[in-house]
């Protein structure tokens, strides 16, 4: 019998000894698949152990325990089902995690989520009870609250996002996201050196929906692997269409720390350059600073890899993440880009001024050029360029532009050259 059809049982046959009232807990353990990839098998058994061991620990007599997924536990709380009471036995679960983090060594940490659903309060078939924790599940984990308490508020959320979840499946499919591109400048004669690729999604439903909230859907959906490869070939196959100014043009994709886990992104990629018939060195792949950091070993591999094939390794959003200065001393990367949130405010902030002079030394150090993220003025710009910094990149070019009026900057900058 499956975890989920024994759980079923399980729920009968308590919901009949216990006058009918009976709490289900589902609690989730967080994500072994990272885990093992980072820590190894035994480090995933190992914090399995330690979850099964703080339930049973938990439980009363009457109480039961049951391991339903991979990393999902099933907890039944007999004769327990007003909010109050759930809520304080979830709190305590929570807190003989927090007991088991101050006395473990384990090179993992327990992060546990908490799904909340009762007989007879929110529904009386085991069935749906089942489903109702999930959501509740689903929810807790979505806003890192630790658990969450189904209700009809909480199921309408979720339904809106399972919604637009589905409806960004078909747009992948269908191949209608589309790729922007905002332009890269050099600081130096101020003539273009490429472009970044950034996505943008028009929902037929909702209207137009921004990256930040459409990218983290696609990584809880599963659906990152096919956006990235749908990325790399659509930035490869538009940039090869871009019109011959002279002088080199490079793409810049975005990517997920998961992405860059995937292993099968340097065929992905191989396959992208050889396909378009573009030089390898005119592909950029950007990853953040923390995505990095996360899982340096495996990461690292990839990025060695690819930099061996010359494709472009930049490290974005350079300032936010958490990166000791040893870092530098392995980091596949060919390019740092500055954070927006240092350049925006440079010229009336000191210390934003200070660390983006600090960062383009730095980077120069270990010969990386660097980029400036978020220039929106002119003056920014020359300050920049006193600096030293190579790069600028902000809505005082352009913002991201759809590929006919990238074409269209691109072609009007080279006839000012012309005339100067
Ligand atoms: P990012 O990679 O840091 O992209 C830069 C963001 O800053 C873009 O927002 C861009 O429009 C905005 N920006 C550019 N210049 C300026 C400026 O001068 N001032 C200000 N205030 N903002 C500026 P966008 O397009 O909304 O993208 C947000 C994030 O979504 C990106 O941050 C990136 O992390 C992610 N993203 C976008 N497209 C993709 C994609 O194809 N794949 C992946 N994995 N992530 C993507
Ligand atoms: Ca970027
Ligand atoms: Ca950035």
């Amino acid at each position: 019998m499956t975890g989920h059809a024994a759980l079923l049982d399980d729920l009968q046959a308590m919901q009949k000894q216990s006058d009918g009232s009976l709490t289900l807990l589902l609690v989730d353990a967080g994500y072994p698949g990272k885990i093992i990839a980072q820590h190894g098998q035994q480090a995933a058994d190992d914090l399995l152990y330690q979850v099964a061991t703080l339930l049973k620990n938990f439980c009363r007599k009457k109480d039961s325990v049951s391991r339903i997924g991979d990393h999902t536990f099933a907890v039944l709380l007999a004769g327990v089902s007003k909010s109050g009471h759930t809520v304080l036995a979830a709190e305590k679960i929570m807190r003989m995690q927090r007991e088991v983090l101050e006395t473990s060594d384990s090179p993992v940490r327990l992060d546990l989520s908490i799904g909340i659903a009762s007989f007879p309060r929110h529904t009386k078939s085991p069935e749906d009870l089942v489903q109702k924790a999930r959501i509740a599940l689903e929810v807790a984990r979505d806003t890192k609250s630790g658990y969450a308490t189904y209700s009809p508020v909480v199921a309408a959320t979720m339904a809106s996002k399972w919604d637009l979840q589905q409806e960004l499946v078909a747009a992948i499919e269908t191949g209608s996201l589309e790729l922007y591109f905002q332009p890269k400048v050099s600081a130096v004669d101020r003539q273009p050196v490429g472009a970044e690729a950034l996505m943008r999604w028009t929902s037929l439903k909702h209207g137009p929906i921004g990256p930040d909230i459409f990218i983290p859907l696609a990584e809880q959906a599963g659906l990152m692997k096919d956006l990235t490869r749908y990325a790399i070939n659509a930035a490869l196959r538009q940039a090869s269409e871009w019109p011959d100014i002279g002088r080199p043009l490079a793409v810049a994709v975005n990517m997920t720390p998961e992405s860059i886990q995937d292993p099968d992104l340097v065929d992905i990629v191989n396959s992208a350059l050889s396909i378009w018939g573009a030089p390898n060195r005119e592909l950029v792949l950007e990853i953040t600073e923390s995505a990095l950091v996360e899982d340096s070993e495996n990461s690292f591999a990839t990025l060695y890899r690819l930099r061996e094939l010359g494709v472009g390794i930049s490290i974005d959003d350079f300032g936010t993440g958490y990166s000791s200065l040893s870092y530098f001393k392995d980091i596949p990367a060919s390019e740092l880009k500055i954070d927006q949130s240092f350049v925006l405010n440079m010229l009336t902030e000191e210390k934003d001024r200070n660390i983006v002079e600090t960062v383009i030394w730095l980077a120069h150090r270990f010969d990386l050029t660097v980029v400036a993220e978020g220039v929106e003025s002119v003056e920014i710009l020359e300050a920049l360029a006193g600096m030293g910094c190579d790069v600028a990149q902000g809505y005082y070019f352009a913002k991201a532009l759809p590929q006919e009026e990238f074409i269209e900057w691109l072609i009007d900058q080279s006839s000012k050259t012309a005339r100067a």
